[in-house]
């Protein structure tokens, strides 16, 4: 028995993109397939691409105003591709200190085992930048906005250095977003996305997203990516299509929220201090207002009074998922300490500011009354602990 591909099983077209859960795509002579191996549009193998993955790449593509992005099986598939294709044995890559936990791990430890030494600097001091560069240096990786801190990376002052010394600049933007910052607009080289998070927005897609600024320069990822095998998944690209669709509605909303429940908290008795970028008190907030359009985003980090016990108090009462992702539809909340700074020193904790009651809060689209008062029974709570 042979299997024969249906084209057009029905009179009407679904509305839906359907779901292409194929591995193989049949073409009817080696003509037809020579051209798309040639170029033409068209699918061979789904490690090589599918419609799918086409369809969300698409979607991101115009988000950040470019095309030929690429997606990948996670975003730490899309920091890997990166950083691989702009390295070799022998070069040095530069990393912002703040970076997430496991792109610090791909700097600190994987990197060096091919050959690729590295180094951190200061996101917001550009001094500490400049005076790490070395004649080899090929890349620095930045996020734009840290986790959990909050704090505000020096982009201007990154672009110009990049250019200067021809280095390639890699912005993972998962927790900025297009709609406050493009880096590619900004100087940027490479922008890359956890889609896992806000993008795909429901905690059900893992995925990654990473564009070099044109189609053309983007085939060096795309077929390192064909190589390593950090292909994305049809149904994760499927979910996340149905994400996107409302990324922008519920990105705003989120944010309206994350601003006002930072407003809520900063004047809850026991709450030592409220980080939001947009705030005036916010150590970076004149970067915030020149970089980010306005847009201070979902995210909300706080210090409670107190230690474990508070954090505990104000955990068990919240009602929130206590959950070390962010991005979700719905309000989850980490706690820094117990998860993805547990590795670090508690001295080194204290010097990004990070205690037994700093929290971080992925704010959702939920009634903000609602919010609110969930989390000034939490603090009310854990200031009784
Ligand atoms: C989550 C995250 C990643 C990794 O993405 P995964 O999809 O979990 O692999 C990379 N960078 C940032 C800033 C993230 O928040």
């Amino acid at each position: 028995m042979t299997k024969r591909l249906v084209q057009s099983p029905f009179a009407g077209r679904p509305l839906v993109r359907p779901l292409f859960q194929s591995v193989v795509y049949a073409t009817d002579t080696p003509d037809a397939l020579d051209a798309i191996y040639e170029g033409d549009a068209g699918y061979t193998y789904s490690r090589e691409g599918h419609p799918n993955a086409t369809a969300v790449a698409g979607m991101i593509d115009a988000l950040e105003g470019t095309e030929g992005g690429v997606m990948t099986s996670s975003g730490m598939a899309a920091v890997s591709l990166a950083m691989l294709a702009y390295l070799k044995a022998g070069d040095h890559a530069l990393g912002s200190e703040q970076l997430y936990g496991r792109s610090l791990r791909l700097m600190e430890q994987e990197l060096p085992k091919l050959g690729i030494s590295t180094s951190l600097f200061d996101p917001t001091d550009i001094e500490t930048a400049k005076a790490a560069i070395r004649p080899e240096t090929k890349v620095i990786l930045v996020e734009v906005v840290a986790n959990p801190t909050l704090r505000i990376a020096d982009m201007e002052g990154l672009a110009a250095l990049a250019k200067q010394h021809n280095i390639t600049l890699i912005v993972d933007n998962t927790f900025t977003t297009p709609l406050a910052y493009r880096p590619l607009e900004h100087g940027a080289d490479v922008v890359l996305h956890s889609v896992t998070k806000l993008m795909g927005g429901h905690s059900d897609a893992m995925l990654g997203w990473v564009a070099a600024g044109s189609a053309e320069k983007n085939t060096r990822i795309d077929g390192l990516g064909m190589t390593f095998g950090t292909t994305a998944a049809p149904f994760d690209c499927w979910l996340a299509e149905r994400g996107l669709l409302s990324f922008e509605l519920r990105y705003e909303r989120a944010s309206a929220n994350a601003a006002a429940l930072a407003e809520a908290l900063a004047g809850m008795k026991g709450v030592k201090r409220v980080l939001y970028p947009t705030r005036p008190d916010h150590p970076d907030h004149n970067r915030a207002a020149a970089l980010l359009n306005g847009k201070g985003g979902n995210m909300v980090s706080f210090e409670l009074e107190g230690g474990r016990a508070a954090a505990n108090a104000f955990s068990s009462a919240a009602g929130m998922v206590l959950a070390p992702t962010l991005g979700d539809i719905t309000t989850t909340v980490s706690h820094p300490a117990s998860s993805s700074h547990r590795a670090v020193s508690v001295e080194d904790q204290a010097k990004l500011g990070i205690t037994e009651g700093f929290f971080r809060v992925s704010v959702g689209v939920e009634d903000i009354n609602m919010l609110t008062e969930a989390f000034d029974n939490a603090v009310e709570n854990a200031a009784q602990a």
